[in-house]
């Protein structure tokens, strides 16, 4: 866990503003789940899940509730969904942080931000090209040009049922040629040897079975219409029939992001998908539910290897620099403030050097200063940091429309 601090928090704040905009902009509105939830809340996502069996971060309260921090939000939606009960489509957007009990890395961290949306209640292919191409949009409005898209169906429940077993045949056959670490995913989720990354597991994974000789006729036409709407969008992207994703829960379609700057191993973005029965174990009727989540870290990594989306400048429009005690600078920064500008100033009535010198630290364009001579007399000196120009002292109630027209360039 780290602390933020600017100018990277400026980023973190904007990056979510941004997403707001686009996501509120297709009818969106925002959740804001507790962080953390009864045990049971999560334990729903499924035992085979890394997540919930090794990196939960849970604990006894003081009550005797066994809680945990969330590991993710969809689970919380789910269950805000069954507690609310509200009109569906239920479409939410989310923003936060999650926590999970993993190996700390550059991009992987034990607290770490995402922002997502979920849509409870609408099983149509159009809504899953809409929550893809929020996504979409999202990267675009970053600036993000090197985001790869891969999309896959992981059919009907039952489909999928059924290519699990010619999975787990087909790794089974493989015997001792598999490594280690997947024999032991093998046993609890067979879907998840094929996200293995070892060498020896390469050649196994490449002569499976594809999920498309599995899928319904009902779920081959969903994501034929899926796969048409992104083209109708102009939206590129891969067919990757590997692309299963970690829950159990996932049905249907399923996607993510790749950033094409990143370390292979910790490229993704972002993803989601088309999940089922989630709302129905959390006590809610069967509802059809879709959703993605998007890592805020390595997003902003990705940005700052592509050169956009830097820090927003957040120095202030004008620096108060008062010698005579401070009181000054007390109002001056008032009225600034209420006028609109931004406005800093010095404090423990520095001298004269030393607050020039904060005021050309904050950035500011613009000082104003009052020392003795501005007091006695009534007027304020006006004076350029930037762009150049003459310090003018002007009256002390006729400061505001001089910063006014140094700030807009028509002084
Ligand atoms: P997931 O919820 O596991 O599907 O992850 C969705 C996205 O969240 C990933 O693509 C990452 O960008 C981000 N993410 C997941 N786990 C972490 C972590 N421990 N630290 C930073 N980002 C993470």
């Amino acid at each position: 866990m780290r602390d933020i601090v600017a100018p990277e928090s400026a980023r973190f704040r904007r990056f979510t503003e941004v997403f707001a905009d686009v996501v509120g902009a297709a009818g969106y509105q925002q959740i804001i789940p507790p962080m953390m939830e009864d045990l049971g809340v999560f334990t729903r996502l499924g035992d085979a899940t890394d997540i919930v069996t090794k990196e939960m971060y849970d604990f006894v309260d003081k009550g005797g509730r066994h809680v945990a921090l969330r590991p993710e939000q969809t689970a919380s939606v789910c269950r805000a969904y069954v507690e609310h009960r509200p009109l569906t489509p239920w479409k939410t957007w989310y923003s936060g942080p999650n926590f999970r009990y993993e190996k700390p890395q550059r991009g992987r961290y034990r607290q770490f931000d995402q922002v997502g949306i979920e849509v409870l209640g609408a099983d149509d292919p159009y809504l899953d090209v809409e929550v893809i191409a929020l996504a979409w949009e999202f990267y675009r409005r970053l600036g993000l040009r090197q985001v790869k898209l891969l999309v896959n169906s992981l059919g009907e429940p039952d489909d999928r049922a059924r290519y699990v077993d010619a999975l787990r045949s087909h790794f089974e056959a493989a015997g001792d040629a598999l490594s280690e670490q997947s024999r032991e995913t093998l046993n609890k989720n067979p879907l998840r040897v094929l996200d293995s990354k070892r060498r020896e597991d390469a050649a196994i994974i490449a002569g499976a079975p594809t999920i498309d000789q599995f899928w319904s006729a009902d779920a081959a036409a969903h994501f034929a219409t899926v796969r048409a709407g992104l083209d109708d969008l102009e939206i590129p992207f891969d067919v990757d029939m590997r692309l299963v994703r970690g829950l159990d829960y996932y049905r249907r379609t399923t996607f993510e992001f790749q950033g094409g700057t990143l370390d292979s191993a910790q490229n993704a973005l972002g993803g989601g998908g088309r999940y089922d029965g989630l709302v129905e174990d959390l006590g809610g009727p069967p509802t059809a539910g879709i959703g993605f989540a998007l890592g805020i870290d390595r997003t902003l990594l990705a940005c700052g290897d592509e050169g956009v989306f830097g820090a927003p400048d957040d120095s202030v429009d004008v620096f108060v620099v008062d010698t005579t005690g401070g009181r000054e600078a007390l109002l001056v920064t008032n009225e600034l403030r209420a006028a609109g500008f931004t406005a800093d100033r010095a404090f423990e009535n520095r001298s004269m050097k030393a607050q020039m010198k904060a005021a050309d630290r904050s950035g500011a364009g613009i000082a104003l200063i009052v020392g003795s001579e501005e007091l006695a007399g009534g007027t304020i000196a006006v004076r350029p940091l930037r762009q150049g120009g003459d310090q003018r002292v002007v009256p002390r109630d006729g400061y505001i429309a001089l910063v006014q027209s140094l700030i807009t360039g028509n002084s």
